[in-house]
């Protein structure tokens, strides 16, 4: 096993990967920018480098300054966390190349499931499912009028390079394809230095049901149940749950499976997630992070897996220490983000926070990094908690959220946390009633 694991990011993801290292015996090297020296992961580590000034293209995501710190530490290995680098091939390849052990799964891997394009081609070998659109890139607008006639309209262009939510343009008729094409494109372009796009159905009442899989690349792999993300603003999610109110035992079980057989013979190793929209009992493949995700604490909540622990054994070279047989998924477990932003206009809200009081009690879990006194900096993203609560049934999971969002303090600063207090209250959201579109409409109607 490994000594000494260095995490490349910061905030409660940097937090929770050190809970997990010592938890384990291992020892932790924080890499922190100018504007996180005093900022919790790098309170709480065994050792800290700072890797540079505050925006992250010096800081977080400077290779050299990371790799440089990891060999003066003495580091056997990297975790990339969540964003930054952890989807970066040629960073886990260097990572190797410097003769430590990336906490994640191979740079082919991550390769060909970062471009959208060629993912989908994967998937499709794979035996997924996958949206009705162009095979492949689209070059030219003629060919996007010829495909978008095939599958229907309204149709939905991509960005190959995607992530997000950003690049994204939908097209209801004919009359608008020529304008979403182009736009698509350059934003594309200005987003990502990739103007490849490709089309895809505009699926209208869909759920994003996504399912968390787990592989050790020597045979070993499960499926960990599917997290509902359909909650979304501007295609970015707000609040999740596991499992979701949508899916009977028999398409729990046929997607699960699906995802587990397909890794199985990509020859994946790590956690990773397979993304897919469910519309009328059928599920449609959109996409693969390969690397944990920000929502994957209620998975732990209902298998009582430690992802990040499995991960850093496998990245040991450790094989799983169990298999599908057994896992069962016990109760039930949400998560709401809680933003540094206005409740209702979304303004990014920075600066120091005055007074803060985590909730506690049964089946309560924050992850956050944050405290009385702690001045949230304007350089990175707005995630400043996430509030995991797991009950036995889904009723007693949203009784204690609400519970535990009475609770909540943060003062000092805006946050989403009144958002999250109507969203829990709403008979909608009660009754597991919503799709992708809804928390969208739901905030229009309520101004
Ligand atoms: P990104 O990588 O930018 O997050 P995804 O492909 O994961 O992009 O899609 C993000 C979200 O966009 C999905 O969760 C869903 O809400 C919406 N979306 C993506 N593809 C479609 C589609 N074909 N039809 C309807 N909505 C879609």
């Amino acid at each position: 096993m490994f000594e000494k694991v260095l995490i490349a990011n910061r905030g409660e993801i940097a937090l929770r990967i050190h809970r997990a290292c010592h938890e384990m015996g291992i020892s932790t090297v924080a890499v922190h920018s100018t504007a996180d020296a005093d900022a919790m992961h790098v309170r709480l580590a065994d050792e800290s480098v700072c890797i540079g000034p505050p925006p992250s293209s010096k800081s977080y995501l400077n290779i050299p300054a990371i790799l440089s710190s990891a060999t003066l530490t003495g580091a056997d290995a990297i975790h990339p966390g969540v964003g930054f680098l952890s989807e970066n091939a040629r960073f886990a390849e260097m990572v190797e190349e410097h003769g430590l052990a990336f906490i994640g799964p191979s740079s082919e891997h991550i390769a060909m499931m970062g471009d959208k394009v060629q993912a989908k081609v994967a998937a499709k070998e794979l035996g997924l499912p996958v949206v009705p659109g162009s095979e492949g890139a689209v070059t030219s607008y003629e060919e996007a009028r010829a495909i978008a006639k095939d599958a229907g309209y309204p149709v939905l262009i991509k960005a190959s390079a995607g992530g997000g939510g950003r690049g994204m343009k939908v097209a209801n008729s004919e009359s608008e394809l020529e304008s979403a094409y182009r736009m698509a494109r350059n934003e594309a372009k200005a987003a990502f230095g990739n103007d490849e796009v490709y089309l895809e159905k505009y699926l209208q009442k869909p759920r994003h049901i996504e399912v968390q899989i787990l592989a050790d690349g020597k045979g070993g792999a499960v499926h960990m149940g599917e997290r509902d993300c359909s909650l979304q603003r501007r295609h970015q999610k707000v609040l999740e749950e596991a499992l979701s109110p949508a899916l009977n035992a028999e398409e729990r079980h046929r997607i699960g499976e699906t995802a587990r057989q397909a890794i199985l013979k990509m020859g994946y190793h790590s956690a990773g997630t397979l993304e897919f929209l469910y519309e009328d009992g059928e599920f449609f493949f959109i996409e693969m992070n390969t690397r944990l995700q920000v929502e994957h604490p209620i998975s732990e909540a209902i298998t009582g897996i430690d992802l990040v622990r499995e991960q850093i054994r496998v990245a040991a070279g450790h094989t799983l220490p169990f298999t599908q047989e057994d896992i069962t998924f016990s109760g039930h477990a949400v998560e709401c983000r809680i933003n540094a932003e206005h409740p209702k206009t979304f303004a990014p809200s920075p600066g120091l926070i005055k007074e803060y009081h985590p909730p506690g009690g049964l089946g309560v879990r924050v992850d956050s990094a944050i405290f009385g006194g702690y001045r949230v900096p304007p350089h990175y993203d707005s995630l400043i908690a996430k509030l995991i609560v797991h009950g036995q049934t889904r009723n007693e999971c949203l009784m204690r959220l609400r519970r535990a969002l009475e609770e909540m303090v943060i003062e000092g600063i805006d946050t989403t946390l009144p958002l999250h207090r109507d969203l829990v209250n709403d008979p909608d959201v009660i009754n597991g009633d919503y799709d992708i579109h809804w928390l969208e409409h739901w905030m229009g109607e309520r101004g």
